[in-house]
């Protein structure tokens, strides 16, 4: 569908659209992609020659993030980006658009069925490098990621601070950014969401990561924040060891359900 109405390009990601629908903003980015098409049957509306996606708050972390008038870091144009935990590629399709044909996204994800529907979007996302593998141990992959611009993580597990610290660690180009989907949930319900963010920011801010914003994502994501942060030398020092493999809380997560 052709629209008429006002599309702004965001300063800080040029390849993002804001409007106005039912007086509230709504978010798009521009396609990156070979074809046309919605990739989660999402909105798409054309605007000259360029395609522009409707990123839906209810479906994405950032896409809630933007509705809910984030205005920290977003991936830019020509940039790298390692995502951890792609799953089908809701969020990361919007991210690969947002870095466009002379970026670059790598995208993983280590459950197969996700990893399948993700492996198909490639085909239409040549900028998306799927990588199929597990988070806690970014030596397996290191090989096929350099250094980023940026980190995003939504991985949903108990341990996913330590995660991303250490994927932090070995990807992250000094100046570059941090965007941490913190499910609280995740690390157990006995504690209120803000104390488990509390920890999170600690245990970020102790290993060399200063806590640029957080954000909370109700009501689209219950129990969800958005933290972003920038890494301080301290993250790269060598004494900055990961945490052991064997520490309680990678156990725990490691244990089946
Ligand atoms: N980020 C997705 C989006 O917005 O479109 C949703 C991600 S979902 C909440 C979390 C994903 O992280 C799941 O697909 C899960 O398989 C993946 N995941 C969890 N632990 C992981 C790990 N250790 N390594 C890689 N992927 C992991």
């Amino acid at each position: 569908m052709r629209e008429r109405r006002r599309f702004d390009a965001v300063p800080r990601s040029p390849r993002l659209f804001e409007t106005v629908e039912d007086r509230r903003p709504a978010f798009f980015t521009e396609a990156a992609s070979l074809d046309a098409g919605a990739v989660y049957g999402e909105r798409v509306v054309a605007r000259g020659r360029a395609t522009l996606r409707r990123w839906e708050p209810s479906r994405s972390k950032l896409g809630a993030a933007l509705a809910k008038g984030y205005t920290e870091r977003l991936p830019r144009p020509d940039e790298g980006w390692l995502y951890l935990g792609a799953a089908t590629g809701t969020t990361a399709s919007h991210i690969a658009d947002l870095v466009g044909d002379g970026g670059r996204l790598y995208a993983l994800e280590r459950s197969l069925r996700p990893f399948a529907r993700l492996l198909r979007l490639v085909e239409r996302y040549p900028n998306l490098l799927p990588i199929f593998g597990d988070a806690r141990r970014p030596e397996t992959y290191a090989g096929d990621v350099g250094p980023v611009d940026g980190l995003y993580a939504d991985i949903a597990q108990p341990d996913q601070v330590e995660i991303l610290l250490a994927n932090a660690r070995v990807f992250l180009a000094p100046s570059a950014s941090i965007l941490l989907v913190l499910k609280t949930a995740s690390m157990g319900r006995a504690a209120e969401p803000r104390d488990h963010l509390a920890t999170a920011r600690r245990e970020l801010e102790d290993a060399g990561v200063e806590v640029v914003s957080v954000l909370g994502l109700e009501p689209f994501h219950k129990r969800h924040y958005l933290v972003t942060g920038a890494p301080t030398r301290a993250l790269f020092r060598p004494s900055a060891r990961p945490a052991p493999a064997s520490s309680p809380r990678a156990r725990r997560a490691e244990r089946p359900r």
